[in-house]
């Protein structure tokens, strides 16, 4: 016969013993305390789902942005405790590095009140999902509000959509590039009028003109079935207005900018083809420095650098832009004797500019831009700066324009410190 299982003789013991029967009946209470509970869960989803609305913005929507730079000009950001920064920077090739940081809700719940309604707002990150192309984690917000109030969500987007593009309305936006695709660098600037950047012999007309000439002509190039893009490379020594000129132009344009360092840390071939391909549209791409590129591999190298554009993969990435929208790319180098002439051929670079050091002509124009109507004073500043004889930089002469800005006699009579910071340069 088979002995009572284990089982049997506990469950007699405890039916014998008072304290294991009140056990039992507080084992019942909680049971049913946790089917209450979890039918007041149902209830409050339930709820939830009727009375509640939810919004989601993946971080991949151009809202996103949009929608936290909005909400942290609410005010919201005075009470909020989670703040996030976000940092842009770009590192020049001699090792600057111009940064810009915005605070921004950071993730976390928040509470915002917007025409009369509350909203939550939660923004969440994925740590387990990392968007692949800009190597950032992916991120969502949820907004959440009573469902009667559903209407205001597309209103709030429309007020952060509007806020966003007023920011940048007569302005240039400025991208860099952020892994594999463009991001805004700190805020749209003013635009700056070409005439303001005064290069000698009709330059500036003629590229202008060049620019729009390319650009009113995409039907031809579609008909013969060409890329529709063009290529400027602007060369010469530096502070001679290379890319102060990009940037009026683009604000001529009515473009933006999409400047690109190619010895950026962890570029490479493929993410400097795919931002070439991928830039907003509207925008002018700009490589800033190209000769340094491939110059200072070596050195870098040895720093650990692992920038990893290669020469030909540069070749391969201009040759390779077939966006159907137009696509300008000027390059500037103050070497243009380092660069390798297949990445200046034409189809790679269509119009090579020289911008010098200024000569008599420029300086006279800058001069009268600083003090306006003294022709006379301007004469004598060029008969005191041999400018045949010195490579005094367009840069240079703004800074001494702007020390002397007061007085124009005293930009005439210190001309000479012009001549002596050139000497020792
Ligand atoms: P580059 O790119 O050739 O090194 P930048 O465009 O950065 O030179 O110019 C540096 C500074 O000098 C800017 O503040 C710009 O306003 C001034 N500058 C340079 N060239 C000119 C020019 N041709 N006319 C007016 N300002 C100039």
């Amino acid at each position: 016969m088979a002995s009572p299982g284990p089982s049997n003789a506990l469950m007699e013991q405890f039916s014998n013993n008072p304290y294991f029967s009140a056990g039992f009946g507080l084992i019942g209470v909680t049971a049913g305390l946790a089917v209450l509970k979890q039918g007041a869960i149902h209830g409050v989803t339930l709820a939830r789902r009727r009375l509640l609305v939810t919004l989601e913005i993946p971080s991949k929507d151009q809202s996103y942005a949009w929608f936290l730079q909005w909400m942290s000009a609410q005010g919201s950001r005075r009470n909020a405790h989670q703040l996030s920064v976000e940092t842009s920077f770009v590192r020049r090739d001699n090792g600057s590095v111009v940064s810009n940081f915005s605070l921004v809700p950071g993730p976390g719940r928040h509470y915002i009140r917007y025409d009369g309604a509350w909203f939550q707002v939660e923004r969440q990150r994925e740590r387990q999902m990392i968007d692949l192309k800009s190597g950032t984690p992916w991120e969502t917000i949820t907004l959440t509000t009573l469902s009667r109030d559903r209407k205001l969500f597309a209103k709030m987007l429309e007020a952060a959509k509007a806020a966003a593009l007023a920011k940048e309305e007569g302005k240039t936006v400025v991208y860099t590039s952020w892994g594999a695709e463009w991001r805004p660098f700190g805020n749209p600037r003013k635009r700056r009028p070409v005439a303001s950047v005064v290069l000698g012999g009709g330059i500036s007309d003629e590229i202008v003109n060049d620019v729009r000439a390319f650009l009113s002509g995409g039907k031809w190039y579609h008909d013969r079935g060409i890329p529709y893009r063009r290529g400027y490379l602007l060369y010469g020594p530096p502070g001679s207005g290379k890319t102060s000129f990009i940037q009026a132009l683009a604000g001529e344009l009515e473009y933006n900018i999409c400047v690109m360092n190619l010895s950026e840390r962890g570029m490479t071939d493929d993410r400097l083809s795919h931002l070439l391909n991928h830039a907003p549209p509207r925008s002018i791409i700009l490589l800033e420095d190209v000769d340094a590129a491939f110059i200072n591999r070596a050195q870098t190298d040895k720093q650990g650098f692992s920038s990893m554009v290669t020469f030909s993969g540069l070749l391969n990435s201009l040759d390779g832009v077939t966006s159907s929208e137009e696509r300008i790319i000027f390059m500037t180098t103050n070497h243009v004797e380092r660069l390798d002439p297949a990445l200046i051929r034409p189809g790679r670079v269509d119009m090579k500019v020289l911008l010098d050091n200024a000569n008599e002509d420029q300086a006279r124009q800058m001069f009268l831009r600083f003090f306006i109507g003294e022709q006379d004073l301007a004469d004598e500043f060029i008969k005191a700066v041999d400018f045949k004889a010195n490579d005094i930089s367009p840069a240079q002469l703004q800074g001494h324009f702007v020390i002397h800005r007061d007085s124009a006699r005293a930009a005439v009579e210190n001309a000479q410190n012009l001549v002596t910071a050139t000497a020792t340069k």
